[in-house]
């Protein structure tokens, strides 16, 4: 038995590559000597592999920025505007994923899109008539040569034409279909340039079959790679799914001509029926993606057995795989110097899968393979009392009865209660939450993580902020305050940090996009709330003011999705425990005089299944209760608010309407609000707040911009339903461009109120 890895991550195990990247895009050191750095990564990466036995160990995994760019790029889509720029091929690929200014000229970067249901971004490539695909990089070809002369003979892994073009945005007229055709020639002269170079395995990856699929797109799918299959010329070809299984495809992609045919069983429900029912070539191998590439729990050895040995019954020729690339994992426990054994001992980094690799496959060619020793020692890891179960809060969401989700009295009598109650003029203004946060900000911060200033001093400091920041926006005349969010580093961090059940790591650190990377809190145990977390701040920041003040919470659902889950309890139970625990959180500041209560969920459509499916079943009939379970105690006449980040909620927005909260923020000027006409459409009861400016860029936008979106909305929502507002927190700007843009936002409402 054989085992492979589909990519490793490539941002280096203690970041090297994105101070690298930083620093050149500073000017501060060379283009070789970022190449020298990736050189580096690639080496070490491919050297872990080689050490740890793996049989299928991939070359061109590794990307400077995302690997459908690379992709793109790879074949010769490249827009105009960044050709005509006329600098090295390596700031033209730059300048596509994050923009270019300077002497050559200035362009705005290709826009960036979630990657399936992953935390990680990829930049979207943009095709138009005048695309002519062609061959234009030596990419896979330089790596696989550099590989080998390591001493490693590589698989080159690419992305298959059928995702590439898939994920590609159209300009013109023409689309995927009149693509393909030359995009499955270029390929077959790829895969030819890499036999002869003696590659034996090459990898395509085509995760876009594992969404729903329509006859036309599984044609499509089979036009390009009868082609590609046909210049194999000797060379062995494996397609890599992951991400979920591939039950609309699954016969015609058994019936084409791969030498390997990668599928999930982590995330692919299905797939394990899928060859029960089907059966699987026996002239193929069957790549089993058996651990897991997107969560950092330790494999279950038991499970895998199992589930291995039952696809060998059904005779399948089995290597063991990642359920995807690893770039979702963090790089190595061996960083991690604060946790103890006790808890480091039940996970495994992207370094520590490469060892259950090896270890499975021993186990599996044992004869007796429950007395391995390797199987032994992971037996007992499940066996360990985790000393982080707790039984009430195993009860308490036990005895959530119905009634628990349902907020009384229903919406529309709530608005008229809190209507009076706040006599709030028309078109009241707000922003989301954080105040920007400036080097003094993070300086009181780290001072106090480092134990150099006393919790007094730290506290002292936050409450000055607090209450400037107060004085400031009571100048700028906004009518809903916040306290500005200045003792948080992270919205979804914060709340891990202080509820029970959570785990944090040093350096544990995954790609989002490009350069910036995240440390996904570890959802260990059973959660609660020990003691009160923000009252303290809301209590204090009301006191310095008459106006309003808004308490700012993050909802489950988010701190879920942004963390790494327990997989040992089921996703709908965690968010549960979860939501019980912010729920105490609500209450309090509602007996401690909050009137407005903002309960953040910017990520509740990131988790959304790839298959409309599965929506309903698999998520949102969980995660929607898990929101209502947050609110429903509080009286009719507090405020509940919500925010997220992407508008992109049209196809959901039934659900949205049903998280029963009486007020939503969100993001919608980048989109030209085209979600307007869908809250119409729907009848959208909760207030809404379009987002009247993008927090993204420094720039300030006049008066007339915003009353002009003002305007608009007024067109399709009731004007009694309209909150002013800014499309997201304003930490990451600056207090120059947010004050001037706040005091904007004001004067356009003022003067939509003087036209009703
Ligand atoms: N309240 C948070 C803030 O203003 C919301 C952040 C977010 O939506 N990402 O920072
Ligand atoms: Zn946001």
């Amino acid at each position: 038995m054989n085992t492979a890895v589909i990519g490793y991550p490539r941002i280096g195990s203690l970041r090297e590559l994105k101070f690298a990247s930083e620093k050149y895009f500073k000017g501060a050191v060379s283009a070789d000597e970022l190449q020298e750095t990736a050189a580096y990564i690639r080496a070490a990466n491919l050297n872990a592999q080689a050490a740890a036995g793996i049989d299928f160990i991939p070359s061109n995994d590794f990307s400077f920025y995302d690997n459908l760019l690379d992709s793109a790029v790879l074949l010769n889509i490249i827009p105009e505007r960044y050709r005509e720029l006329n600098v090295s091929p390596l700031d033209t690929y730059f300048a596509m994923a994050r923009g270019y200014q300077g002497e050559a000229g200035n362009v705005k970067a290709l826009a960036m899109k979630k990657w399936f249901n992953t935390n990680y971004h990829y930049i979207v490539p943009e095709i138009d008539d005048e695309t002519e695909l062609k061959l234009n990089d030596t990419k896979p070809f330089d790596e696989f040569t550099e590989a080998k002369n390591l001493g490693i003979k590589t698989v080159p892994a690419l992305i298959g034409a059928f995702t590439l073009l898939k994920l590609s945005r159209y300009l013109g007229k023409k689309t995927e279909k009149d693509f393909a055709a030359d995009a499955a020639k270029i390929y077959c002269e790829i895969i030819e340039k890499l036999a002869d170079l003696g590659a034996e395995y090459i990898s395509i990856s085509e995760p876009c079959l594992v969404k729903d699929l329509t006859k036309e797109e599984i044609s499509l799918f089979e036009e390009i790679y009868k082609t590609v299959l046909a210049s194999k010329k000797g060379v062995k070809i494996i397609l890599q799914t992951y991400f979920g299984d591939i039950r609309d495809c699954y016969n015609e992609v058994c019936a084409l001509d791969f030498d390997g045919i990668g599928l999930d069983f982590i995330e692919g429900k299905e797939s394990l029926n899928l060859v029960k029912k089907n059966g699987f070539p026996k002239d193929k191998l069957l790549f089993a993606g058996v651990v897991n590439g997107k969560n950092i729990w330790k494999n279950d050895y038991s499970k895998t057995v199992k589930t291995v040995k039952e696809l060998e019954s059904l005779g399948a020729e089995v290597v063991l795989n990642t359920s995807c690339s690893l770039l979702h994992v963090p790089y190595t426990l061996k960083n991690e110097t604060k946790l103890t054994e006790e808890y480091t001992r039940h996970f495994a980094f992207a370094e520590e899968k490469l060892k259950e690799l090896g270890e499975l496959k021993t186990v599996l060619s044992a004869e007796n393979y429950e007395a391995t020793a390797e199987f032994k020692a992971n037996a007992a890891v499940f066996a360990d009392d985790r000393k982080a179960l707790d039984t009430a809060v195993k009860e308490r969401v036990a005895a959530i009865k119905d009634s628990d989700f349902t907020r009384q009295p229903a919406f529309a009598e709530r608005e008229k209660i809190q209507k009076e109650r706040f006599n709030l003029p028309l078109f009241p203004t707000t922003t989301i939450g954080s105040f920007p946060q400036t080097a003094d900000v993070r300086a009181n911060r780290t001072a106090r993580r480092k134990g150099n200033i006393t919790e007094e001093e730290y506290k002292n400091f936050n409450k000055e902020k607090i209450a400037e920041c107060i004085k400031l926006q009571e100048e700028i005349g906004l009518d809903v305050l916040v306290h500005g969010e200045y003792e948080r580093n992270d919205m979804v961090e914060y709340f891990g940090e202080k509820l029970k059940g959570f785990l944090f790591t040093e350096k544990a650190w995954v790609q989002s996009y490009g350069t910036r990377c995240v440390k996904p809190p570890i959802v260990w145990g059973d959660v609660s709330r020990e003691a009160p977390i923000t009252v303290e701040w809301s209590v204090f920041a009301q006191s310095q003011t008459d106006h309003l003040m808004k308490g700012m919470l993050t909802g489950p659902v988010t701190i879920l999705n942004w963390s790494f889950p327990r997989e040992d309890i089921s996703l709908k139970e965690c968010a549960y425990q979860i939501a019980l625990a912010i729920r105490d959180e609500v209450l309090d500041l509602e007996a401690n005089g909050i009137k407005i209560i903002q309960v953040d969920e910017a990520a509740l459509r990131e988790k959304l299944p790839l298959r409309k499916t599965d929506w309903e079943s698999d998520y949102l009939d969980w995660a929607i209760p898990a929101f209502r379970l947050v609110h429903s105690g509080v009286k009719p006449e507090t405020q509940i608010h919500t925010h997220m980040c992407y508008s992109e909620f049209t196809d959901i927005i039934k659900a949205i309407d049903n998280m029963d909260a009486d007020v939503i923020t969100f993001e919608a000027s980048r989109s030209d609000l085209q979600i307007l006409d869908s809250l119409k459409e729907n009848n959208f009861r909760t207030e809404v707040g379009p987002g009247v400016y993008d927090i993204h860029s420094p720039r300030v936008p006049s008066v007339e911009e915003i009353v002009s979106a003002l305007n608009k909305m007024t067109e399709k929502t009731e004007v009694s339903k309209l909150w002013v507002n800014p499309d997201c927190g304003l930490k990451t700007r600056g207090t120059e461009e947010t004050v001037p843009s706040l005091k904007n936002l004001v004067a356009a409402a003022k003067q939509l109120r003087s036209k009703y």
